[in-house]
C-alpha cells in the first residue's frame, strides 16, 4: 500500500515536471535527459542507440516469451497554455496540449513496475520514448535504428479527454486515418487583367480542380469508407490587374484503407491534369505521403479489452478519428494496438485549455504492466 502511494507520488511529480517543461518535436533534449535520469535511477537499462532525442529502454523477463514494445511519444505543441494549473507550462508558447506528458509518466511507471516483476515476466519489453510524433514522422527516427528488428508486437496509448478516468477506449480495426499532404501547381500564361484573351488564366482552372477533387469522396470512394479532402491553401497572383502565371493548391487527404489512399492519389492526378487541360493550362501534382492509417489488430484489441476488464476499467468503443498518428509506421512491420486512456472529460487535445486528470496515471501504468505480462490469447479466442 505504502509502495503504491510512493509510486503514485513519484509519477505525479514527474508528470508535473514534464508538463512544466514542454519541448517541441525533435527538441526534446531536457525531456530525454529527465527520462534517462529516472530510468537509470530505477535500475532500468537504456539501449545504446544514438538518437538525437528520445530513447529506448528495455526490461528483460526471466521467462521465455515474445518481444513486445510500448510506444510513448514525448513531444509538445506550439500552443500557449490557458489553464490555471499550478504546474502549467513554464515555456512561453509551448504546451503539452496532446497529453504526451501523461504518456511519458505512464510509460515510466510501467517500466519501474515491470522491472520489479522480472521473475514473472515472460519475454522482453522495449519501452520506446519517441520524439516528434506531432510531425507525424517521428516514428521513422526510431525505425531507422534496428530496435524493432526482434519486436513481435507493439502497444500504443493516447490520453483521451472524451472519457472519464477509469475508462478505456478500445476496438479492433482502423482507429486513425492516413494523413497525406498534396501540392498542386496549375500553370497558365500571365497577362493583363483587362486582356485575358492574351493569356491562360490558371485561377478558374484551380477553382474547377477544387470542385472536381471533392467529387472523389462522393463518386469514387465506397460510401461506407471514411475519406476526406481539405484544400487548405489556394494561392495565386500578386495584384489586381495582372492575371498570374500560376496558381497553387495545397491540402490534406485522409483515408482509412490502403486502396482508397492509392485511389485518391490516382484520381487527384487525373482530375488536376484533365481539368487544367480543359482550361488550356497544365497541372502538376506533388503527393507527399504522411503516416498510414492506424489499425488495431483483432487479437491484440481483444486481449487489451479482456485485461482492461480484469483491471476494473470500463471499456467503451474507441472513437475513430480522421486525425493521424505515426504509430502506424510501426504497424507496417508488426501487429499493433492503440489504446485510448480516459483522462477526464474536458477540452479536446491540441486546445490551450486541455488538461489531464492526474489520477489517470498510476492506473494506466498498472494496466500496461498487466497487459504486457498477460499471456497471449490463443488464436481465435480473443
Ligand atoms: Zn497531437
Ligand atoms: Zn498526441
Amino acid at each position: 500500500m505504502q509502495e503504491t502511494e510512493n509510486l503514485q507520488k513519484k509519477l505525479t511529480g514527474w508528470f508535473e515536471w514534464f508538463h512544466r517543461h514542454p519541448e517541441l518535436s525533435y527538441e526534446e533534449y531536457h525531456t530525454t535527459e529527465k527520462i534517462r535520469e529516472i530510468l537509470t535511477q530505477g535500475g532500468i537499462r537504456i539501449l545504446p542507440y544514438e538518437l538525437e532525442t528520445g530513447l529506448v529502454a528495455i526490461v528483460e523477463g526471466e521467462k521465455p516469451g515474445p518481444v513486445q514494445a510500448l510506444r510513448c511519444d514525448i513531444d509538445a505543441l506550439p500552443v500557449k497554455e490557458e489553464t490555471d494549473l499550478p504546474y502549467r507550462s513554464e515555456c512561453p508558447g509551448k504546451m503539452h496540449a496532446c497529453g504526451h506528458d501523461f504518456h511519458i509518466a505512464a510509460g515510466l511507471g510501467c517500466a519501474i513496475l515491470l522491472s520489479g516483476h522480472k521473475s514473472e515476466l515472460a519475454g522482453t519489453v522495449k519501452l520506446i520514448f519517441q520524439p516528434g510524433e506531432e510531425t507525424s514522422l517521428g516514428a521513422l527516427k526510431i525505425l531507422e535504428t534496428d530496435v524493432m528488428e526482434d519486436v513481435e508486437l507493439i502497444w500504443g496509448i493516447h490520453a483521451d479527454p472524451t472519457n472519464e478516468v477509469g475508462t478505456l477506449g478500445i476496438r479492433e480495426g482502423y482507429v486513425a486515418a492516413a494523413a497525406d499532404r498534396f501540392v498542386i501547381t496549375v500553370t497558365g500564361q500571365g497577362c493583363h487583367g483587362a486582356h485575358p484573351d492574351d493569356g491562360i488564366d490558371p485561377v478558374p482552372a484551380a477553382a474547377a480542380i477544387v470542385q472536381g477533387l471533392w467529387t472523389v469522396t462522393a463518386r469514387n470512394i465506397n460510401a461506407f469508407h471514411p475519406a476526406l479532402i481539405s484544400v487548405t491553401r489556394m494561392q495565386a497572383g500578386q495584384t489586381w490587374n495582372v492575371i498570374p502565371e500560376s496558381a497553387e493548391l495545397e491540402g490534406t487527404v485522409r483515408t482509412m484503407n490502403r486502396e482508397d489512399r492509392a485511389l485518391f492519389e490516382r484520381r487527384m492526378r487525373e482530375i488536376a491534369g484533365g481539368t487544367a487541360a480543359a482550361y488550356g493550362a497544365r497541372a502538376s501534382v506533388e503527393w507527399l505521403p504522411g503516416s498510414p492509417a492506424v489499425y488495431n489488430d483483432e487479437r491484440l484489441a481483444g486481449k487489451s479489452m479482456r485485461v482492461a476488464r480484469e483491471c476494473g476499467f470500463s471499456v467503451v468503443p474507441e472513437e475513430s478519428s480522421m486525425g493521424g498518428d505515426d504509430f502506424s509506421f510501426y504497424e507496417e512491420r508488426i501487429p499493433g494496438c492503440y489504446i485510448k486512456i480516459g483522462t477526464g472529460k474536458g477540452p479536446t487535445i491540441h486546445q490551450p485549455a486541455f488538461r489531464v486528470d492526474k489520477r489517470a496515471i498510476l492506473p494506466a501504468a498498472e494496466y500496461l504492466v498487466r497487459l504486457l505480462m498477460s499471456p497471449s490469447d490463443p488464436a481465435g479466442q480473443s
